[in-house]
């Protein structure tokens, strides 16, 4: 019998978390979902250099429905997450992260919100303050303001992985092939119906936070570039405002030669520096331009995603896939 939810959770060097994590799962999956609403728990090993994936292992071996997607190196959390909807079965499907962060706790009230008809539901982190850094936080918050701009949804938090999806939006992203996709942004596209309710959200339990500045900002290049041209569009703007203020400085500089016919020479330094700022305007743009053309390049090589070295499964399945 097929399971009835399936829960994703990516994981990197999390050996510290995951007993934890364990215990308080199979306490809220065996109290909420049993007989015809069963569920079946999907880790991805994204790579961990610990003994993260001995541990998961050790799990799958005990309980029948824990799967374990292994990967061969580290391709990062939207990859493992996606490895793990490849593998799917449930109708409802809740990702969350390891770290405990997102309280186990909150699966059903996300699953009772799309038994409700909602496609997808996300959940808006409360009480962030006092758990995160502000260092962590300024990007998401950026992120987040940028995000609703260009995907045109208004949520408050996209970047709470806690989030449930009905299984044809799942269906729907996992014929996405592109590279670079961030899972938020990119269900909303394929949902009609969104919501969001309000989790808790905890310190990290143990460990580092496995995002950098550097990372964030790959991310949010992907969410723009992927979900929106206006980037490109915006150049354009750039480019009719930018010849504007040159046409008036011309003709303000005209004015002014025939008004003082003896003092010619004046404005060379204005005009080199408004002659760099629009240079540098330039660069920018070619900055931008070629942002969008590597990504073209990268799609183009149509690499692999991500590449599963073995899906495990104790009693029901154990076998090696393909590469996606
Ligand atoms: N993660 C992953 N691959 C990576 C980085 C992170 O699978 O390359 C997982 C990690 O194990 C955790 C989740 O993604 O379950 C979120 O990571 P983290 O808590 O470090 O991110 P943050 O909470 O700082 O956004
Ligand atoms: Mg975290």
């Amino acid at each position: 019998m097929n399971p009835y939810l399936s829960v994703v959770i990516p994981i990197y060097n999390e050996e510290a978390n995951i007993p934890q994590l364990w215990e308080r799962l199979a306490k809220v999956l065996d109290g909420n979902f049993t007989g015809e609403r069963n569920w079946e728990l999907i880790f991805t090993d994204d790579g961990s250099k610990d003994r993260s994936l001995m541990m998961l292992l050790e799990l799958a071996k005990s309980e029948p429905r824990i799967k374990v997607v292994e990967f061969n190196r580290n391709y990062g959390q939207h990859s493992a997450i996606f490895a793990a909807l490849a593998e799917v079965e449930g109708r409802v499907v809740v990702t969350l992260d390891a770290d405990l962060q997102n309280p186990p706790e909150e699966i059903p009230k996300l699953v009772a919100k799309i038994e409700e008809g909602y496609d997808v539901v996300g959940g808006w982190r409360q009480g962030r303050e006092e758990n995160d850094s502000v260092f962590r936080r300024l990007p998401s918050k950026v992120v987040n303001a940028i995000t609703r701009r260009t995907t045109g949804v208004k949520l408050h938090d996209y970047g709470c992985m806690l989030r449930a999806y009905s299984r044809e939006v799942v269906d729907a992203m996992l014929l996405c092939k592109e590279r670079s996709s961030f899972i938020p942004a990119l269900a909303n596209s394929f949902a009609k119906r969104i919501t969001e309710v309000p989790v808790a959200h905890a310190e990290r339990a143990a460990g580092d936070s496995k995002y950098g500045l550097w990372k964030l900002i790959n991310l949010q290049f992907d969410l723009l570039t992927s979900f929106s041209l206006l980037p490109l569009q915006m150049l354009s703007v750039l480019g009719v405002l930018v010849s504007a203020l040159g046409m008036g400085f011309g003709v303000y500089l005209l004015i002014y030669r025939m008004l003082h016919p003896d003092r010619t020479v004046e404005g060379v330094f204005t005009l080199f520096a408004i002659l760099f700022m629009f240079i540098g305007a330039q660069f920018l743009a070619f900055g931008l331009l070629g942002e969008y053309i590597g990504r073209i390049y990268v799609e183009v090589r149509d690499r692999p995603r991500y590449m599963v070295k073995k899906v495990h499964q104790h009693s029901l399945k154990s076998q090696a896939t393909s590469p996606k």
